[in-house]
């Protein structure tokens, strides 16, 4: 373990994904890259898995970069999809670890009928051509079928498909019921982890839904939020920084980096925390690797 030495002027980035789920890079070249970016504090989050931990905190270590376990799990709130970030866990707790698996469960025939929605729309041999982009068999999302639709050249690239497909009301769309909101901040504080919410901003709900969602977060013990992502405009860091004022929140940040040709903000590319907040690192001293 090594201290922190100045928590203000440290650049944390502690949300990115690997090709374990819907990322294009590996972990040892998210690692290179966060340390060519100037990262201190890293966290490598994929969705609903941490089968990337080990090699992460391999190359963290080789590279010289400070790091916390992390995960970004897929969660059904108000009827919307809302992730949350654990951050500091131990990765070999059993709960997490069946908790992600049963998670992802349901992902491999949601592809399915994403792929038959796709070839009623149209565009056949979606599903096939999504798993071509897939690294981890246990886990296909979104942005594999993305990718796929952009080599077909039904669109110029990822936002365009987001744009015209894969979203509600578009086709492609599938509703899913992911994890509750208690169990997912449940399986990261049960296993020594610290649960923040992602990208705020980003979520469909109305102001009463959002405030349910902060209150309970809080009372399942969940205590930070990100205010500073790569997803979020700056209207939207002032209103994030508001609810972390509002609801006693720590304030995490992170680029949501996915990979060079999809992402707009790269690793450690992020604007400082506001000076106000105090960094959910304060909490995980503990927990970097
Ligand atoms: P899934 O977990 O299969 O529902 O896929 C969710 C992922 O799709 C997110 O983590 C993003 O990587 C990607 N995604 C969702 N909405 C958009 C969007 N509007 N533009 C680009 N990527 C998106
Ligand atoms: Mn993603
Ligand atoms: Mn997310
Ligand atoms: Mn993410």
């Amino acid at each position: 373990m090594r201290k922190i030495v100045s928590v203000s002027c440290l650049n944390a980035d502690l949300h990115c994904h690997s090709v374990h789920s819907d990322g294009t890079l590996t972990p040892a070249e998210l690692a290179a890259r966060a340390r060519a970016g100037g990262v201190d504090l890293w966290s490598l989050t994929d969705h609903d898995e941490i089968g990337g931990q080990a090699d992460a905190i391999a190359a963290a270590r080789t590279h010289g970069l400070r790091y916390l376990t992390g995960v970004e799990i897929s969660v059904t709130f108000a009827d919307t999809t809302v992730h949350i970030v654990g951050l500091g866990f131990d990765p070999a707790d059993t709960r997490l670890g069946q908790g992600l698996a049963d998670t992802r469960d349901g992902r491999g025939p949601r592809a399915v009928e994403m792929g038959q929605q796709l070839a009623q729309a149209g565009i056949p041999g979606a599903y096939e051509g999504a798993l071509k982009y897939v690294s981890n068999p246990r886990l296909i999302a979104r942005p594999h079928f993305a990718r796929f639709l952009v080599e077909a050249g039904v669109c110029h690239d990822v936002s365009e498909v987001f744009r015209k497909y894969l979203t509600e009301g578009k086709p492609g769309y599938v509703p899913h019921r992911w994890a509750r909101l208690g169990d997912a901040v449940k399986w990261i504080t049960q296993s020594g982890g610290v649960a923040v919410i992602a990208h705020p901003a980003r979520y469909k709900l109305t102001p009463t839904e959002e405030y349910a969602l902060l209150s309970e977060f809080r009372q399942h013990g969940g205590l930070g939020v990100e205010v500073i992502s790569g997803t979020h405009s700056g209207q939207d860091t002032r209103r994030c920084a508001e609810m972390a004022r509002e609801f006693g929140l720590l304030a995490s940040r992170g680029s949501d980096f996915h990979g060079p040709a999809e992402s707009h903000v790269d690793l450690g590319q992020l604007p400082p925390l506001p000076g106000d907040l105090t960094p959910v690192w304060s909490l995980l001293e503990a927990k970097i690797h």
